[in-house]
């Protein structure tokens, strides 16, 4: 059992997560489209994080005892103007991110929930790590500018990323 308020609170989270990972899937597209693959594969951990965020978040309602109800997902952008500028909106859309984090355990402190408290402490760190990732892409691509050889290095190097599933809770 969970307190309602705290229910709807993590099924709108869910819904901010799977939001994420269908955002993502459009920036992997837009990389895809300007041939830069190894950016496409970063999107691709990426998009899996947010499913798995997702999930962490589903599982942790069925076992509290309650039933997940899905809404629909928005439709997110599908173009920008550069690299740089999609790295710009994730980093902005990690923040807000974050910031519903924040207000999910918001919830949980008001409800005095301390065992949900626990769960979303994972997230709370997680959303550190996320925003620390983003923004070091982020300043890579500053420095670049229009330096075309050193944007193909970089994509080089972000070909590397692989995906490791995340022990959440
Ligand atoms: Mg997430």
């Amino acid at each position: 059992m969970m307190n309602e308020k705290m229910t709807s609170a993590f099924l709108d989270q869910i819904n901010k997560e799977l939001y994420s990972e269908y955002l993502y899937l459009s920036i992997k597209a837009y990389f895809l489209d300007l041939n830069l693959q190894g950016f496409a594969t970063w999107m691709d951990v990426q998009i899996q994080e947010e499913h798995a965020h997702a999930m962490g978040m589903f599982n942790y309602v069925v076992e509290r005892g309650e039933k997940v109800v899905l809404s629909a997902i928005d439709k997110p952008e599908s173009s920008w103007k550069s690299p740089l500028d999609a790295f710009k909106a994730i980093l902005a859309h990690e923040q807000f991110v974050t910031s519903k984090i924040n207000d999910l355990a918001q919830v949980a402190q008001d409800t005095n929930d301390r065992a949900a408290m626990l769960f979303i402490n994972w997230y709370i760190k997680e959303q550190v790590e996320e925003e620390s990732n983003v923004g070091g892409v982020l300043a890579q691509l500053e420095m670049i500018g229009d330096d075309k050889s050193a944007l193909f290095a970089l994509d080089k190097e972000l070909s590397t990323r692989v995906f490791v599933a995340p022990v959440i809770g």
